[in-house]
């Protein structure tokens, strides 16, 4: 088993030190971890501290690789944040350390939390659905230094409705187009269960559906755990889930190269 998104303590929301969430992997039988914490410049809400010490996040985990090689394959990631403005900061980051699994993830969209009631307020269901989506279009036309994107419909998880599929369909297809032109997947995050969305998944049935029929092949599965005791949470599901709706691989990341394996 393999779990693609986890947190420690080096995040803003997570206090777990990263040798609990490693021994809480080990316990649980994972052959292979991928550490994601958070680097989100430039986050609207100041009372939340979302960048990180780099140099220090780095050797914390690269030192964990080593000590622990012979029990568990650490994969050193990164979650990051993305928005127009922080584009030459995350680059930076990007080529400044040699992660090998890079997540990008919209946490903010047109400057405002996803979080909380400030992106949604004023608007329909539908058209805070396109400003959503078309804000992710627009940033990921501009910057493509990341391999995966992480939580693509995370705006289910926060909007006050959820507008039917077929009115936003078409933006969320502009962006696995350009995903699967960039050589990017998407992530299936377990979280959305943790979180009692029961059979509303991120992403959806039908977002999976539409980006296997577009020849989409790259997902990589995580937990999106920010506790030790999340770890692996659902990702035996998941690989059942994408198994019946006709995958044939996941894909763990070395060097920023997808690795695939079958399920
Ligand atoms: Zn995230
Ligand atoms: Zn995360």
């Amino acid at each position: 088993m393999f779990d693609y998104h986890n947190h420690t303590a080096f995040s803003h929301d997570s206090e777990a030190p990263m040798t609990a969430v490693i021994e809480a992997a080990v316990r649980r039988g994972l052959k292979s971890i991928a550490i994601t914490d958070h680097y989100d410049p430039d986050y609207p809400n100041l009372l939340k501290d979302t960048t990180i010490d780099l140099d220090a996040y780095f050797l914390e985990l690269t030192n964990a690789a080593e000590a622990y090689k012979d029990v568990i394959h650490i994969v050193k990631g990164i979650e990051l944040g993305l928005q127009d403005q922080v584009t030459a900061l995350l680059q930076r980051a990007v080529e400044s350390y040699h992660f090998d699994f890079v997540l990008g993830s919209f946490h903010v969209a047109d400057g405002m939390e996803l979080y909380g009631e400030t992106f949604y307020a004023g608007y329909p269901a539908e058209a805070v659905y396109q400003k959503f989506y078309e804000n992710c279009y627009r940033v990921i036309l501009k910057y493509d230094q990341f391999d995966v994107m992480g939580h693509v419909n995370i705006i289910d998880r926060y909007a006050t409705a959820i507008p039917a599929f077929h009115t936003y369909r078409e933006l969320v297809e502009g962006i696995f187009k350009r995903l699967i032109e960039m050589g990017k997947g998407i992530e299936l995050n377990t979280s959305s269960i943790r979180y009692g969305m029961g059979e509303h998944y991120t992403p959806t049935i039908e977002m999976l559906k539409l980006f296997r029929a577009m020849g989409g092949e790259i997902v990589t599965i995580g937990s999106d755990s920010h506790r030790a005791a999340e770890v692996g949470s659902d990702i035996d599901f998941a690989v059942e889930l994408l198994k019946t709706l006709g995958y044939k691989y996941r894909t763990l990341y070395q060097d920023r190269k997808p690795v695939f394996v079958s399920l």
